[in-house]
């Protein structure tokens, strides 16, 4: 079980660092028109993860994965992440340790199964 003190220690950790620089050098390639910031980025990203399901579903259909190449979608996907993070003012570390604080309290309620956005 994730504990608060998991929690503090990754968020010692990960603050200010890797993420946060991937997160930098992703937006110095954020070309688009900024009167669409968020929407731009979040579209992407829908599309990127559709993207990576196809390479699953061609795993299905042909019968072996392209690990490789999922990998790269998978990096496009951050990158539309880190983006969408930036324009909501938010650094990559932030939306990390949100994502932990929310599995941590689903864990704790016993609810990390099922559905729902705020379990
Ligand atoms: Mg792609």
């Amino acid at each position: 079980m994730i504990t608060q003190d998991d929690i503090d220690s990754v968020a010692t950790n990960i603050a200010g660092t890797d993420m946060d620089v991937y997160q930098e050098q992703a937006n110095s390639f954020a070309i688009y028109d900024k009167s669409f910031k968020v929407v731009y980025p979040s579209l992407g990203l829908a599309s990127e993860a559709g993207e990576v399901a196809d390479k699953v579903k061609k795993w299905i259909r042909d019968g072996h994965m392209d690990k490789l190449e999922i990998a790269k979608e998978l990096g496009d996907c951050l990158w539309y992440v880190a983006v969408t993070a930036e324009d909501l003012g938010y650094t990559l570390s932030d939306v990390a340790l949100l994502n932990l604080e929310k599995l941590s309290k689903r864990k704790k309620s016993g609810k990390i199964k099922g559905s729902g956005d705020n379990r």
